[in-house]
């Protein structure tokens, strides 16, 4: 069986070490100076090069031919002794310890006791490479704090971790008597060309998209990528093709996020169970799906504002172009921040068909982001022209013109959309027919075919008969009243922020997540505190109020009126808007609220001042 790939091109020089540069210089320099300090701390996610820094740092330290001015603190990699500790050979003088499994008081006892015997000759180092060194008690610190404050002549610690907070939390005194280096993440295009690198060295063909998928699921990591390069060549003779590593890494398709994208667009909401028992049936992963459906969708994005996608295939790309009028960017970045919300929570669940599923429907009654601008031209007072329309990217007359490459279904589901426009007085009626909805929901065909899904949510909530009748602007009898209690209110709070959110009203939704009710009294009046004195969002509360309090009435029925408060002091006088402040104020508020979108901004340098 062939060496692994990962130990096969370990690097023998600091210089081989990928990325990680500003390190490996420093180290260099100190070893060529004679200055190596007694502990070293290094930091970084897995696969980085921590534990290859080390031990270079120890082939360096006890090179034969160390002092020679020609290597300028480089090891020679060739001598028996550089030999040794590259193979991983035993070599007394260096100590590899995995902290994970030797992480008590005992054991950092015995590393204290070991590390004042001297090394084994006259002129070598002794290097403890301690391994996940946040597994480390606070006790085994204590006892390793000693011989780090008075640490014998040539004994060199390096200590490895991904979470050095651990460490200052536990054992903070140490920070200060190590070294310490934070390592890169190593990024895709580093890590293709050292994949590249490697295979031209193994006489081995490799297409460059698959390079690329090796490289985007090793997420990072160096070591993980050779390995999967290993998986791929286990998988058979040849030249390395995207089908070969889809196989081998159990990866999905591109053709099938593209069909997926397709689906959702045109709102085919029921396919979505189909697709996802498909998947299932498949046996793929679906943590994998999501990150590798997160990809597809950012790279639309970049499609759709004009950039290139610099991960994905070819084919791939020639796909995304044909659809980029197909989705607005608002409903991209949705989609991504909907997502990535989703991560942490899915990793763990067992739900995770469950949870896809709720997405992806979700993802395919989204409605267009068009509702916010039309709510913020109906704020700012009627800006008019052609400023009204969203300042990304540079085909901002898209939505006019349905693209004539983009599948048929879809042009036609465009032109639909771009015949249900929502002029700014649309969302009134909308959020008045979600108010007044019977829990039949017998008036959902009279309303537009744009706002059925719209809301949905909203009408999921089925209020009382009582709380309906309140709905309807009946008079309420103090009877049905009593005074609402504050904290139901603040759990219920959610469901009002997505009740106006579904019923179009994005930025008072908005307004409402930066809020939060702070006091109810007696007759009912209810306190919004808002977080941060912002005369939009003042101004966005103030004009659905009426509204708000149909809401609240739905579970509160004693909920009387509206009082908004903004932070005290800090309160400008509420100005006119110009349409230049909601423009500006509409960025701001979206970048806040979407740290994609502030991310794919920032990578795309995009100018989003009009
Ligand atoms: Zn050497």
């Amino acid at each position: 069986m062939s060496l692994a790939l990962a130990r096969k091109y370990r690097p023998k020089s600091f210089a081989d070490v990928a990325v990680q540069s500003h390190v490996a210089t420093t180290l260099k320099g100190a070893i060529a100076l004679g200055r190596v300090a007694h502990a070293y701390l290094l930091c970084g996610p897995r696969g980085v090069g921590k534990t290859t820094l080390a031990r270079v740092l120890a082939m360096a330290l006890n090179c034969e031919r160390r002092g020679d001015p020609a290597l300028g603190g480089e090891p020679c990699g060739e001598c028996s002794s550089c030999q040794r500790i590259w193979s991983g050979a035993s070599s007394l003088d260096v100590v590899e310890i995995d902290a994970a499994s030797n992480r008590g008081v005992d054991d950092a006892r015995e590393l204290r006791e070991r590390a004042m015997y001297a090394p084994s000759g006259d002129d070598r180092y002794k290097v403890y490479i301690v391994d996940e060194a946040h597994m480390l008690t606070r006790e085994a610190w204590n006892a390793l704090l000693k011989i780090l404050e008075e640490p014998p002549p040539r004994v060199v610690f390096v200590f490895a971790t991904t979470e050095p907070q651990k460490i200052a939390q536990a054992a903070a005194p140490v920070l200060s008597r190590v070294q310490r280096f934070d390592l890169k993440r190593i990024g895709a295009a580093d890590i293709r060309a050292r994949l590249e690198r490697v295979l031209r060295e193994e006489h081995v063909e490799a297409d460059p998209d698959a390079l690329a998928m090796i490289a985007r699921a090793a997420d990072g990591s160096m070591r993980d990528a050779l390995s999967l390069t290993d998986q791929a060549l286990a998988m058979g003779e040849g030249a390395i093709v995207p089908e070969r590593v889809r196989d081998a890494l159990g990866l999905v398709a591109e053709d099938e996020f593209i069909a997926l994208l397709d689906l959702l667009a045109e709102h085919r909401a029921g396919d979505v169970f189909e697709f996802v028992a498909r998947l299932a049936d498949a046996g793929i992963d679906f943590g994998q799906f999501l990150t590798g459906f997160g990809d597809m969708v950012r790279a639309l994005l970049a499609v759709t504002l004009g950039g290139t996608p610099p991960e994905v295939s070819e084919k791939a790309r020639e796909a995304l172009e044909q659809r980029k009028r197909v989705f607005a960017a608002g409903d991209l970045l949705r989609m991504l921040s909907i997502a990535t919300e989703l991560e942490p929570r899915f990793r763990k669940s067992g739900q995770q068909q469950l949870l896809l599923e709720a997405m992806l429907v979700r993802f395919a009654l989204l409605d267009r982001t068009v509702s916010l601008e039309s709510v913020l031209r109906g704020l700012g007072g009627g800006s008019s022209g052609g400023a009204d329309e969203p300042s990304i990217g540079p085909s901002s007359a898209r939505r006019a013109s349905p693209s004539a490459s983009a599948s048929p279904a879809s042009s036609t589901r465009k032109a639909e959309r771009a015949s249900s426009d929502t002029p700014a007085t649309d969302w009134r009626a909308v959020i008045r027919d979600a108010d007044r909805a019977p829990a039949s929901g017998a008036t959902a065909g009279a309303r537009s075919e744009r706002s059925v899904p719209a809301a949905a949510p909203a009408a999921a909530v089925q209020p009382s008969p009582a709380a309906s009748r309140a709905a309807r602007d009946e008079p309420v009898t103090e009877a049905l009243a009593g005074a609402p209690d504050l904290n139901q209110i603040v759990e219920r709070w959610d469901d009002v922020v997505a009740g106006m959110r579904a019923a179009g009203k994005s930025v008072a939704a908005t307004a409402l997540e930066h809020s939060a009710p702070a006091a109810v009294n007696a007759r009912g009046d209810v306190t919004i505190a808002l977080d941060e004195a912002n005369p939009i969002y003042e101004q966005a509360l103030e004009s659905v109020k009426p509204e708000l309090v149909s809401a609240l009435r739905r579970w509160f029925p004693g909920v009387q009126r509206l009082v908004v408060r903004a932070p005290q002091g800090a309160s400008a006088p509420p100005t006119r808007l110009t349409d230049e402040m909601v423009r500006s104020e509409r960025i701001a508020v979206l970048r806040k609220k979407d740290p994609v979108l502030d991310a794919a901004i920032d990578a795309l340098d995009l100018d989003l001042a009009d």
